[in-house]
């Protein structure tokens, strides 16, 4: 179910592609007792639910889809929560990735044409994380599948720093959980916003920011990033899309007696 909040005069469309759980201790192998401080998030089982959420961006110039979700192959339902949502692919001007692992790509290429399934849309992908993927041997099969067609059809365009999207949105490099890991800022009437990516997957790295998790590909600058855009989030009261926290996956960061914390929007709530 898709869920729409607003900043100014854009609109954030919260989409969700799937949620899946992994065990806690396989999140955060270094964390051992520690982690049972945080069984209110896990399951059970001691699974922690993933969301692989999407953002809409709709500003009065431009639609914007960031990240793409795990797609077709892990029954994804993002073409039906785009649709929900009164949204078809073809009114996509941009896709843009946060970075390129499996469940930011999935619904890149239609397989039954091998033609990118945003028809009107430019790719933009962080150079970085094109120059890391694109030098790996072999390949990641998700790379070959869902991100190489586009370079293949003359869609994509690499970017690098800081890029603008929009007279109200830029994207900023966030290194750390991939070389070219990329967060949206998003400016208008006054208001702020930020499309986070996985700087923060779970709300455990909400609370325990400097926790190593399993999925980063340099703790030291993933770290060194999580502190300081959370700091900066915090400090400027920014409204957060992240991935991977519980859907709708929009809220604030929040120090609460010396703590942080992500605190979730309700989905009837707005943003502003
Ligand atoms: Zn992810």
């Amino acid at each position: 179910m898709h869920h729409r909040f607003t900043v100014g005069n854009v609109e954030i469309i919260a989409l969700s592609d799937a949620v899946q759980a992994y065990p806690g201790s396989a999140i955060y192998p270094q964390a051992g007792d520690a982690l049972d401080a945080y069984r209110h998030y896990q399951q059970d089982d001691g699974g922690i639910a993933l969301n692989f959420g999407c953002f809409l961006l709709r500003d009065p110039e431009r639609t914007i889809l960031v990240d793409t979700g795990l797609g077709p192959t892990e029954n994804g339902k993002l073409m039906d929560e785009l649709s929900g949502a009164g949204a078809s692919p073809d009114d996509v001007d941009a896709v843009i990735f946060t970075h390129l692992h499996p469940d930011h790509t999935g619904w890149n290429i239609d397989p039954d044409t091998g033609k990118p399934r945003f028809s009107r849309a430019r790719y933009l992908v962080p150079g970085a994380d094109w120059g890391h993927y694109s030098q790996q041997q072999p390949q990641p099969d998700s790379f070959q599948r869902d991100v190489q067609p586009l370079m293949a059809a003359g869609v994509m365009d690499l970017f690098d720093g800081e890029h603008s999207l929009s007279s109200s949105s830029v994207a900023v490099p966030t290194p750390g959980h991939t070389p070219g890991h990329t967060s949206i800022m998003i400016t208008s009437n006054g208001e702020r916003g930020c499309i986070l990516g996985d700087v923060v997957l779970t709300p455990v790295d909400a609370e325990e920011l400097a926790w190593a998790n399993s999925f980063d590909w340099d703790h030291e600058m993933a770290r060194a990033t999580r502190l300081r855009l959370v700091d900066r989030l915090i400090n400027e009261e920014i409204v957060v899309g992240a991935s991977h926290l519980p859907a709708p996956g929009i809220g604030r960061f929040v120090r609460l007696e010396g703590r942080t914390r992500w605190q979730g929007f309700n989905p009837s709530e707005d943003a502003s």
